[in-house]
This record gives structure tokens, sequence and C-alpha cells, in this order.
């Protein structure tokens, strides 16, 4: 087993102003490598506490991973610390200034002078290129280093605090590194199911019986529940372990087959886009209580305007009247929230604006709104298409936000099923 800690440097994150991502991200991907994080540390931005953190960590596992600090301001000490630190001497990376030259070129600003301290490298530590910065980060291989108690080798990297340079930073530089100067020592195998429209237990309760036996094997099953969907992990380690899993996720993929939307970190919105993609079909959606999630999700992925036409968010009445073409009095019969003027919403914007798919939401968010016959949480989602619509009724009494995120996965979901040709639970209208 390979132990790693994680220390977060930055006082905003004990400020309680920016949430330490860093800490969650960084977790997920050492794990599904095989490598095994055994503790994660917050602290400010002092030399004192960046130095206790340190000393304690690195004796205490074999890779110490450090963020944030690395920047040219007063508070960003990190650099200047730790090479005080193993005792190494600051040289400037001419490599480096020269990237740095040509970032600030490239923006066609002027270099400020306190940029250059970023070039500056322990001596001997390895530079990971930062592709969307300035601060490169820094590789530490220790061998026998007094810091490590002992042990024969350890390792420590330093990364920059913004996740967008941090993230392709550990994935195309760090972990490459990692890989080559600490291998596992034994094989590795994980892999992750992502499912959407399963409860937790009923996920555990279809797969378990089925799986015992490679559980016995050694195979370990994780479920982690999001708003909406659930994340199914097997992982082993051991020799035969890629085999094993391997297995593990075709039996468990056959048995939750219709629910399933992707693997790894795929989200449920991209599977969908890529869905519509691969069938030439085109969509548009209305919105009401949704206040425009589902828009949103959708189009934070690039591509998505090859695929999407519109999202309408028709919040009041006479919006859904005027924009979509619903009856007036097909809303005044049945209510804004029903099956009747969901299928309507999906059918005007399908039909308004010339989509292969119109999807829409109609319900009741809250806290007010309720009543007895539809109470908070109600929800009406519906699809239509050339040949048929079809509605589906949901409850979700959670706050505001929380209904958002879970009615829009639902309404991905009936387009995912509908497009895969999968399980109706309800018939058409
Ligand atoms: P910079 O050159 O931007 O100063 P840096 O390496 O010195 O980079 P920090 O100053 O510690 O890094 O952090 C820069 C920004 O990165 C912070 O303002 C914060 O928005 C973000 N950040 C830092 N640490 C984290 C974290 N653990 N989780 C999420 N965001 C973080
Ligand atoms: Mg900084």
């Amino acid at each position: 087993m390979i132990s790693v800690e994680l220390i977060n440097t930055g006082s905003e994150l004990l400020l309680g102003a920016t949430l330490n991502t860093h800490a969650q991200w960084l977790a997920r991907r050492l794990s599904d490598s095989g490598y095994t994080v055994v503790r994660q540390t917050s602290i400010p931005d002092t030399a004192k506490a960046i130095e206790e953190a340190l000393r304690e960590a690195l004796s205490r596992v074999d890779v110490v991973v450090m963020t944030g600090g690395l920047g040219p301001t007063s508070d960003d000490l990190t650099r200047d610390r730790v090479a005080a630190m193993l005792g190494l001497r600051l040289l400037e990376d001419a490599e480096t200034v020269r990237r740095i030259e040509a970032f600030f070129a490239q923006r066609q600003k002027p270099m400020p002078a306190r940029t250059r301290v970023q070039a500056m490298a322990p001596e001997g530590a390895e530079i990971l290129l930062n592709d969307f910065g300035t601060a490169p980060g820094l590789a530490f291989e220790l061998v026998a280093h007094p810091l490590g108690s002992g042990r024969s080798r350890s390792f420590l990297a330093l990364l920059p605090g913004p996740p967008r340079e941090l993230r392709p930073m550990f994935d195309r530089y760090l972990m490459p590194w990692l890989q080559r100067r600490a291998p596992l020592a034994t094989e590795w195998a994980c892999r992750t199911l992502r499912t959407v429209g399963l409860g937790e237990s009923m996920a555990e309760e279809i797969i378990e019986g089925p799986l015992q036996g490679l559980v016995e094997l050694g195979l370990r099953i994780g479920y982690c529940a999001h708003v909406g969907q659930v994340d199914v992990r097997f992982s082993r380690e051991g020799e035969g372990s890629q085999q094993l899993v391997e297995e593990a996720s075709r039996k468990a993929g056959k048995l939750l087959k219709e629910w399933i939307f992707g693997e790894g970190t795929e989200s449920l919105e991209g599977g969908v886009l890529e869905a519509l993609r691969a069938s030439g079909n085109k969509l548009a959606i209305s919105e009401s209580c949704t206040g425009g999630l589902l828009t949103h999700r959708l189009t934070n992925i690039p591509g998505a305007s090859d695929v999407v036409i519109a999202g309408v968010v028709s919040y009041a009445n006479a919006a859904k009247s005027a924009i979509l073409g619903v009856p007036e009095e097909l809303i005044e019969a049945h209510g804004a929230v029903s099956r009747e003027v969901a299928a309507s919403m999906a059918e005007g914007v399908r039909h308004r604006l010339g989509a292969d798919y119109g999807l829409s939401i109609t319900g009741i968010a809250g806290p007010g709104g309720g009543t007895d016959g539809k109470p908070v949480g109600t929800v009406f989602l519906a699809i239509a298409w050339q040949s048929g619509t079809r509605v589906i009724k949901r409850f979700n009494p959670y706050d505001r936000l929380t209904f958002k995120e879970v009615t829009s996965s639902q309404a991905l979901d009936l387009l995912r099923r509908e497009l895969a040709n999968i399980g109706r639970d309800e018939p058409s209208s």
C-alpha cells in the first residue's frame, strides 16, 4: 500500500470563503488509481502551519501532496518554506522564465516583476508544467531523508491553488510522474458505473447476490449517492484484479443496464447529448419550476449547440400560452402543474422550434403553492416526438435547489430512456 496525505493551504479555506474542492478531487483521482489517501489537512497560509503540517505528514506517509501558495504574492510561502525545510537551494529555471514571459506576451500584458519568483525551483526538483497559468508545480523524490522517518524513499508534490491549473497539471504531469517513481506494488483495478433513477439500497439489492462470489475473491463494492444518482464502484488489488473487476462490471452492467448512463466521471447530460448527436436528433426544452437548470446543465457541455435548439423558461401561465401555445383553457381546466399542460408544453416547444424532441417540466418547487391534491414537490415531465408524447409524474419534496437538481436529472433520464428505447414505466398519454 502506498499511503498519501493531502495538505491544502489557504487561509480562505479556513475562513469558509472557499470550499476545499481539491481535497475531494485529488482524493478521488488518487484512490481510483490505487493510492491510499489516509489524511486530508487544511491549513492557513503561514510559515509555521506549512512547516508543521509538512513535517508531520512526511513522518507518517509515503507521498505528500500540498496545494496552494505557489503564486507571486506575499502570502504565497510554500515554495520558499519547503526549499528551506528540505535544505535545497532555490535556482531560477530558465525554461520556466521563458514560459512565464510567453504567457504574458500571448495575452499582450506586461509581465509584473514579481511573477518571476515563480521560476525559482529548489535544486533537483522535477518541474511540473502549468499549461493554464504561470506557477509551475514541483515534485520531489526524497531518498532516505531525515524528515521521512526512516523511509528509504518519500515523495512530495506541490501544486498551484487555482483548480483550472491544478487539475490538468495533476492528470498530465503529476500522476504519470508518481506512477513512474512510486508504482503500486501489486496489480490494481477500479471501475465506476454511474446510475440514475435508482436508490442506493436498491442498487445493492440487485447486484449483491450475483456478485457474492467475486466479493469472496476480494472484490470491493462501494456505493456513492449523489442527488438523484448513484455510483457503483468496483475495486480490487492483487494479481488478477483487472480481470475480476472487468467481470464484476460486466455482470453488474447487465443487471443495472437500464439505469446506467455512464462510467467513471461521465455525466448524465454528456451522455444524453451524445445519444442525441449519434441519432441525429435535435432538442427543444420548456422548463417552468427548474428555471433553466436543465438547459444550463446541457449547455455546460462543449458542443451542445449541435443538438440543443432552445431552452425556454416559461414560468408564468401567460408565457406558457404565448410562447409555447399551451391553450389557456387547458391551464384553467387542469392547472399549470398537470399531465395535460406538461404534454402541451413539450408538444408546443417541439412544434414551434422544429425540434425532433420536445422536453418539458412543470411542478411545484415550494415551499408555498402546494394543495392536498398536488403537494409541494409534485412535478410532471413530458417528452414529445414525431409520433407520440409521454408524461411521467414524480414527487420530489425537497428544498428548492435539490428539487431543481433532482427534477432536471429526471428529465434527462426521461430523454435518455426514450433515445435508448428502454423501460417505460408509464403509458403514453
Ligand atoms: P496564485 O498564483 O493564483 O496565487 P497559488 O498557487 O498561490 O496561485 P493560492 O493563492 O493558494 O494558490 O490559491 C489561488 C486560488 O485558488 C484561491 O483564491 C482559490 O480560489 C483557489 N483555491 C486554492 N486552494 C483551493 C482549494 N483547496 N479548493 C478550491 N479552490 C482553491
Ligand atoms: Mg496565491
